[in-house]
């Protein structure tokens, strides 16, 4: 797994929505990019601070805004 297909799988990975492969493969990448570490944690701190909605409650413009603005922040 890349950095790329780890920020696509994040709301699915915080679903419960993964399969166990796939799980196995994001928990694998995880343990060995710090960077996406980072981003899952900000990720789940901003899911937290708006609410403590679960992602599927977020109206898709709103979930694709927050996966730009992640996107970009993980790549500066
Ligand atoms: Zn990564």
């Amino acid at each position: 797994m890349n950095c790329d297909e780890f920020v696509e799988l994040v709301t699915a990975f915080l679903d419960g929505a993964l399969d166990p492969a796939t799980e196995d493969r994001f928990v694998e990448h995880l343990a060995l990019c710090e960077g996406c570490e980072r981003y899952l944690e900000q990720f789940r701190t901003t899911i937290a601070e708006l609410g403590e909605l679960p992602p599927e409650s977020l109206s898709p413009a709103v979930r694709t805004d927050l996966l730009d603005a992640f996107r970009d922040w993980h790549r500066s």
